[in-house]
């Protein structure tokens, strides 16, 4: 009756994952992704210990070319005044991956399950409700369907379409990334702080480190793009700028923004939103592709049984169950992410919390462990 149990808009860590997850479960499912695999986007590479183990599980690690990925034993804060505080993770070690690594092997994966279909450079246009019934349209074809998953990133374009797209402004923050080519010489991902924009480097391979810029867009000159934005926020870290003396550029620059994205509700009638798609705050605590993984892997027990349990669209109403897990997913990120953003614009507390951190090492762990949430 239906083309499809599930159609998916997007495969990046939260389509793709979600795909597995139905289509394990029997269920007829189609991921369209608008560009071609394997996908690259700006991203500061660190999966959380948590979405590194949801990888495992998924069986991603065994697809990972040696020296394509690199794992970090915790966080490294560097204050402007030279302070430092490293956190050590009592969950175990997180990933430092390439984006584009971290595609393919996903993408290997979703090919390999059975029931599973991925249609590349096959944008999901709009949507339309009709007698029970949801029709999907993608590249110009109509597709009936009982469930769309929207995972179409920080810009989704279902967001808007279901009509839970909120416009905000409260903070007005973007990121930029760069590989280079060089051995990794930490492995903790390291921060270092500056007025109006922080530095990540993540190591990412035997011979890889991305270097990614969170700044502040009310607190920088917006002219620059590129290369030239990318050089005139390295000047604010002029130890980095040294360490990174002579290493070559891997690649281009690529930058995101405004970071900030909000949904009223991830659930609506007969659609779904997870990952970015369901609303993002800020990547300063790198969580965004643990709760991406986090948010699919949840579909298991609240979603797929009422997929096999009963016919037709599914309901904003019977989607109910699944919104009670993501709101638990999603809080420590917005409340620890939220509290860290407000003090970071006070530069003698940032002093001050990074000069206790160092002094409380196991506060520093605790905190880490707070932000990836209850039961990891
Ligand atoms: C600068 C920066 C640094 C970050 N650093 C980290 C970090 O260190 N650690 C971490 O965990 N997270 C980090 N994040 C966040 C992380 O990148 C995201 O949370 C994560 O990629 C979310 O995955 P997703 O699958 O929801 O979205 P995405 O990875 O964005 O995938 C969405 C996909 O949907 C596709 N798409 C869009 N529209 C359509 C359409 N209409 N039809 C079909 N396909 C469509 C896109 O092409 C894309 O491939 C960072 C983000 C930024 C911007």
């Amino acid at each position: 009756m239906y083309d499809w149990d599930v159609v998916i808009a997007g495969a990046g860590p939260a389509g793709l994952a979600a795909g597995m997850v139905f289509a394990d479960s029997g269920l007829r499912t189609l991921v369209c992704e608008k560009k071609r695999l394997p996908l690259d986007k700006a991203c500061g590479e660190g999966v959380m210990p948590p979405g590194a183990a949801v990888l495992q599980r998924l069986g991603i690690y065994e697809l990972l070319p040696p020296g394509g990925f690199a794992p970090f034993q915790g966080i490294r804060f560097y204050s402007p005044a030279g302070r430092c505080a490293s956190g050590v993770f009592r969950e175990g070690p997180g990933l430092g991956i390439d984006r584009r690594i971290l595609s393919k092997a996903l993408a290997q994966r979703a090919r390999s399950t059975a029931g599973l279909t991925m249609w590349e450079e096959a944008p999901v246009e709009g949507f339309d409700r009709e007698s029970g019934s949801l029709r999907v349209q993608v590249k110009g074809e109509t597709l009936s369907t009982r469930l769309l998953v929207g995972a179409d990133g920080l810009h989704s374009r279902l967001r808007r379409l279901s009509g839970v797209h909120m416009a905000c402004r409260r903070h007005n923050r973007w990121g930029i990334r760069q590989h280079f080519h060089v051995r990794p010489w930490s492995d903790f991902v390291e921060v270092y702080w500056a007025q109006g924009a922080e530095a990540y480097i993540t190591p990412c391979g035997a011979e890889m480190v991305n270097v990614a810029f969170l700044w502040d867009a009310d607190r920088q000159d917006g002219r620059a793009a590129g290369r030239s934005l990318f050089d005139s926020l390295m000047d604010k870290f002029p130890e980095l700028r040294s360490r990174l003396d002579g290493a070559e550029p891997a690649g281009p620059p690529a930058a995101a923004g405004p970071l900030e994205q909000r949904a009223k509700s991830p659930i609506g009638d007969g659609v779904l939103l997870i990952g970015d798609a369901a609303g993002y705050l800020d990547a300063r605590t790198g969580e965004g592709i643990s709760i991406a993984l986090a948010q699919a892997l949840a579909l298991q027990d609240t979603v797929v049984p009422l997929l096999c349990r009963q016919d037709g669209m599914l309901t904003a109403a019977e989607l109910a169950g699944y919104l009670q897990v993501h709101r638990k997913i999603v809080r420590p990120y917005y409340l620890i992410t939220g509290k860290v953003l407000a003090l970071s614009r006070h530069p003698r507390m940032v002093e001050g919390a990074i000069s206790l951190l160092s002094r409380f090492p196991g506060l520093f762990q605790r905190l880490l462990s707070m932000n990836m949430g209850p039961g990891w």
